[in-house]
């Protein structure tokens, strides 16, 4: 967890910063300002000395609040097939919008615009926000950073050709960002246009449509007619009621930069999509290691704007260098707490970076499956990428079959042809590896897969790739431990501090370590099992005492000690299972 800020404590206590930082003082707390960060056990003391029942009042509120927060528009990317019609529709909304506006005409680009919807049966008008860059690469470069940006992916398929290569990359990558997919089959207004072959391709995919019984959304459109469009945009806003996507207007703003780039007369300008809270012209807002004071902000239409609330985009002019999109915005309360949070993040990322680090370094499989290890995650996500359709079949068999009820094979996409970048930034974003069979991944896509620390593999034997998966498995399974004692010490003084009781303890055998686990042993019988708070030699807090030494021991949350008591230790050891 994020440390906490003295400001946004003070906020989540209900008072002044002021107040908090004369608490502060008087508990001898450093700080530097306002915006400095408190420990862990720090900012648990202030909360204990406000009253445990003062912040559980405040949280209720909360949360009775965030019921009652008022919908947000859906933020929608438009992904598909090169050539299908992706840029044709954006114009087409895009254009439909100006033609409402009377005064419309000039048009800015923000990196996304709103599309207002015709009032509709039984319901009102909706605003749908769209990502104004089409295709999944602009998408995921921003997923990249971490950042959730589309609700609802649109993917266009062109119903004269049906689903193609990137058809199916589009629905892996909007999957992996776990937006909401809606298809659109496009340019109806062809003669050759064909609904039953991107039913029955989409079904070849596992997608079943509305049309055939299942419950995926394929609206027939044309870009160039308009035909079934304000039926595309009344199905997003369907989708989106279903999702029920709130965000609180009086939060503290915060939201993703789009784009950025600088204009030789204007300065910085930045793309902002605003997802919590309301951005006002004079504020003060961190995107990674920069930060700006918005002086001048404008929507798509070029209209200059005070305020931009949830689901806006605007442009603002006031970062003092180009921050990075993708990157999350938040909303800081003046200049002093932009700067510090900035510096702190490049004294940060210097100190990373002269230490040995890994990043970068081409990771296998087996360190990739330890990472996941670490995260809980049982879950296997792959590429697979394969020479021909036959191979591709018989590989996707195999692996159905190698999925076990504790681990899952979870196939990201699996497709014809070499490995490519796209998919490296599909495999970064969703922790997965890409293996590849008899095709061979170009320098650039293992150049990308070395810098992001995406396991890539080439196989030419199905064997040795099974195999490969077979130990991928075996490494997620849940590790079977047994409890190893380490060490006994008895206890021979009790001492009552303020912090606590200690007692005076010699190791009788083995060795005791600051991260065992415990046990009170009295008269033989186990009276208490649990962590120690601390283990110190004289007065040094020490990592482990070994045998013949004495020693201070402090349990967590056991104080009634008696001389004489046996204090165990023990640790939980992994075994191997095969
Ligand atoms: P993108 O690569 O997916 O962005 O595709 P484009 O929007 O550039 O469209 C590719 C081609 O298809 C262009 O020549 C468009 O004019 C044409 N096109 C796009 N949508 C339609 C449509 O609905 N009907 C027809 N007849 N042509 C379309």
């Amino acid at each position: 967890m994020a440390k906490i800020r003295i400001y946004q404590l003070a906020k989540e206590l209900g008072m002044h910063n002021d107040e908090l930082l004369k608490i502060l003082d008087e508990m001898g707390v450093a700080y530097k300002s306002h915006a400095s960060t408190l420990e862990d056990s720090t900012a648990e003391t202030v909360k204990e000395l406000i009253g445990e029942q003062k912040v559980a009042a405040e949280a209720q509120k909360v949360a009775a609040a965030r019921q009652a927060l008022p919908l947000r528009p859906p933020v929608v990317v438009i992904m598909g097939h090169v050539d299908h019609g992706k840029t044709s529709l954006l114009d087409y909304l895009r254009k439909s919008r100006i033609a409402e506006k009377e005064a419309g005409g000039i048009t800015q680009h923000v990196g996304a615009f709103e599309v207002k919807t015709a009032p509709r049966s039984g319901a009102g008008s909706g605003t749908v926000v769209f990502i104004d860059t089409p295709g999944h690469e602009a998408f995921t470069s921003i997923r990249q950073r971490g950042a959730k940006v589309a609700d609802i992916a649109v993917i266009v398929v062109a119903a004269s050709e049906g689903v193609m290569p990137q058809t199916k990359e589009a629905i892996a990558h909007a999957q992996a960002a776990g937006a909401k997919i809606i298809f659109a089959a496009n340019k109806i207004d062809l003669p050759n246009a064909d609904m039953n072959k991107v039913y029955q391709d989409l079904m070849q995919l596992g997608i079943v449509s509305v049309a055939y019984g299942g419950d995926a959304e394929v609206l027939p459109i044309s870009a160039k007619t308009g035909q079934g469009i304000p039926e595309l945009l009344e199905t997003i806003l369907l989708t989106a009621e279903l999702e029920e996507l709130r965000a609180d207007p009086n939060a503290e703003a915060q939201g993703v930069i789009i784009e950025a780039r600088v204009d030789k007369q204007a300065g910085v300008l930045a793309s902002l999509l605003v997802q919590q809270g309301t951005l006002k012209v004079g504020d003060f807002v961190v995107a990674g290691e920069h930060w700006g004071k918005l002086k001048a902000m404008s929507d798509s239409e070029g209209a200059r704007r005070s305020e931009a609330g949830p689901g806006s985009a605007v442009q603002v002019l006031g970062f003092s260098d180009l921050p990075i999109a993708g990157d999350t915005f938040t909303w800081v309360p003046d200049q002093v707490a932009a700067k510090e949070i900035t510096e702190e993040r490049i004294a940060e990322r210097k100190g990373q970076d002269t230490s040995p680090s890994d990043g970068g370094r081409a990771r296998n499989l087996v360190d990739l499956m330890r990472g996941m290890q670490e995260a809980e995650q049982k879950e296997i996500n792959l590429i697979l990428r394969t020479d021909t359709q036959g191979s591709l079949e018989a590989i996707q068999q195999i692996l159905a079959r190698e999925s076990t009820e504790e681990v899952r094979i979870n196939l990201l996409l699996a497709a014809v042809g070499a490995p490519s970048e796209s998919d490296v930034l599909l495999a970064s974003t969703a922790n997965g590896a890409i293996l590849s069979f008899s095709v061979t991944p170009s320098g650039s896509v293992k150049k990308l897969a070395e810098q992001k620390g995406v396991p890539l593999q080439s196989f030419r034997v199905i064997y040795e790739l099974i195999d490969e998966i077979r130990k991928m498995v075996k490494g997620q399974r849940e590790p079977v431990f047994k409890e190893e004692i380490l060490g006994q010490a008895e206890v021979r003084a009790v001492f009552k501090l303020s912090r606590g009781v200690i007692a005076g303890c010699m190791v009788t055998s083995g060795k005791i370590t600051r991260s065992s686990d415990m046990r009170v042993l009295r008269k033989g019988k186990e009276i208490w099992h649990g962590k120690i708070e601390g283990l110190k030699r004289v007065k040094d807090d020490v990592r482990e005492v070994a045998q013949g030494f004495e020693c201070g021991i402090l349990l967590e949350g056991f104080t009634e000690f008696q001389e004489g008591d046996i204090l165990e230790a023990s640790q939980q050891v992994e075994v191997a299972t095969d």
